[in-house]
């Protein structure tokens, strides 16, 4: 068994990024284990994905105990929803003290607010805004 195998990802929201990143890390045969709440979720996994799935609301405490966070290695919480992911991160954190969590945020307006809960977050606005200045100064435009 290889490193990489001893600690586990959790990836909290099977959605299009969800899924896209828990198949990646599967492809790579990092430990990963992914939620959602909604079990149709995880047709959207791979069918050779190796990785466990669990269904149930990240926001209760319960299901959040049967991720065994202790063993995360990394949380990434990628819900549709800001208040959501910022709760689920606030519990991951303060609860079951996962050391290294990251949060998709919509709302940039609010990346203050998690800087200052010492969550990570990635906001799809700003990578956008990035990739397009990128393009625009390969093309000088
Ligand atoms: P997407 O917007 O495509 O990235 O999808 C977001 C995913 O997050 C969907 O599959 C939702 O079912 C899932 N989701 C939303 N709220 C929760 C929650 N409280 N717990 C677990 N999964 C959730």
């Amino acid at each position: 068994m290889s490193n990489n195998m001893d600690q586990r990802i959790v990836i909290i929201g099977c959605g299009r990024l969800g899924a896209s990143i828990a198949n990646t890390f599967s492809d790579v045969n990092r430990n990963v284990v992914v939620l959602d709440k909604k079990k149709e979720a995880f047709q959207r996994l791979s069918s050779g994905f190796g990785g466990l799935i669990i269904v149930g609301d990240g926001m209760d405490l319960q299901v959040l105990k049967e991720l065994e966070l202790h063993r995360a290695s990394a949380v990434i919480v990628v819900t549709n929803d800001d208040n959501t992911n910022i709760m689920i991160s606030q519990l991951v954190h303060f609860v079951f003290h996962a050391k290294h969590i990251i949060s998709r945020l919509y709302d940039v307006n609010r990346k203050s607010v998690y800087e200052q809960l010492q969550i990570a977050t990635f906001c799809p606005v700003l990578l956008s805004f990035d990739t397009i200045d990128l393009w625009m100064k390969e093309n000088t435009i």
